[in-house]
């Protein structure tokens, strides 16, 4: 009876000390949507913001929403070690989405990986991952033999998808849907179906109604967004101004458009992510709110990098 009791407090002990099933699960922390790197297009100019990237976590799992440069160092700012990498889902190939996909994964299989690593996305996919790793060729054949480590290349297991459905494991579905994005014909808005919650990604899209028809109700509607007023004084910076406006305005959405989306939608939380303009200091959360809000009367939240909200 006293050894029973004994038992007893060293398995209360070791839950709380962080050893029980239930804690070990949810190592990675609760679950939640993180913003990782929140700016529109593929400029660095500093630590933050930097080119898209988001992460969910639910039950313990990550799943890593596009890859922009910097997603490395992101994902272990939000408490997620690399060797726990387990899905990846790019939305299209520009470069501010894709760029840091090879080495995000070598990264991983450096730090430890053993598990495979899916990694989902439109066409194209299979031939980035192909020449990251044929430019890698020479450093992982001599740490696969120097070292003893797996071959990442055999780790990463590349499912190209087109519209419907993406994956299923689990409680999780991830759909897609054509967005519109010219010149980009691939690129995609994902939706993510938890049990309790859906959160839904524009991706990098023009105003495109047919969204409102695929993130109806959803819980969260993460959703690219331009602000035009300040589209003027970015591209007057730049050589090649006029051209430049014509293409972003031809392929983002104007904030009162997003607005539009997550009305006719009936989200319950719009999340405002790919700012363009991503680096004028002047476009304050406040403005970004109001024009948004001008369309919708419902939660916004102005995200930034590091933004994390509970799925709970
Ligand atoms: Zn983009
Ligand atoms: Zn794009």
């Amino acid at each position: 009876m006293a050894l029973h009791t004994r038992r007893q407090i060293i398995a209360g002990a070791a839950a709380l000390a962080g050893h029980g099933p239930a804690v070990a699960q949810s190592s990675l922390g609760p679950d939640r949507l993180v913003l990782l790197g929140t700016r529109g297009g593929p400029l660095v100019t500093g630590p933050a913001p930097t080119p898209s990237a988001s992460l969910i976590v639910f039950r313990g799992e990550p799943y890593v929403i596009d890859t922009g440069y910097g997603v490395t160092l992101k994902l272990l700012a939000a408490g997620v070690p690399l060797a726990a990498l387990r899905r990846v889902f790019i939305t299209h190939h520009h470069s501010d989405h894709n760029l840091e996909l090879g080495p995000l994964l070598t990264n991983a299989w450096l730090a430890g990986l053993r598990s495979t690593v899916d990694v989902y996305g439109p066409p194209g996919l299979n031939a980035v991952l192909a020449g990251w790793w044929a430019s890698q060729r020479f450093d992982i054949e001599a740490r696969i033999v120097d070292e003893g480590r797996p071959d990442p290349r055999a780790l990463a297991v590349p499912h190209e998808y087109g519209e419907g459905l993406v994956m299923q494991a689990g409680q999780v579905r991830v759909i897609a849907l054509r967005n519109r994005h010219p010149p980009v014909a691939e690129s995609y808005a994902l939706k993510f179906v938890l049990p309790s919650k859906t959160i839904v990604f524009s991706g990098d899209t023009a105003y495109f109604p047919p969204l409102a028809d695929f993130a109806r109700g959803a819980d969260i509607l993460v959703h690219e967004v331009l602000y035009r007023p300040g589209l003027d004084a970015m591209v007057a910076r730049r050589p090649n101004a006029e051209r430049l406006k014509a293409s972003i305005l031809s392929h983002h959405t104007p904030a009162e458009d997003v607005g539009r989306i997550a009305a006719a939608a009936q989200v319950k939380t719009l999340v405002l992510n790919h700012f363009v303009p991503g680096d004028d200091p002047a476009l304050t959360a406040q403005i970004w709110a109001e024009a948004v809000a001008r369309t919708f009367n419902g939660r916004i939240v102005v995200g930034h990098d590091g933004l994390s909200l509970p799925l709970d």
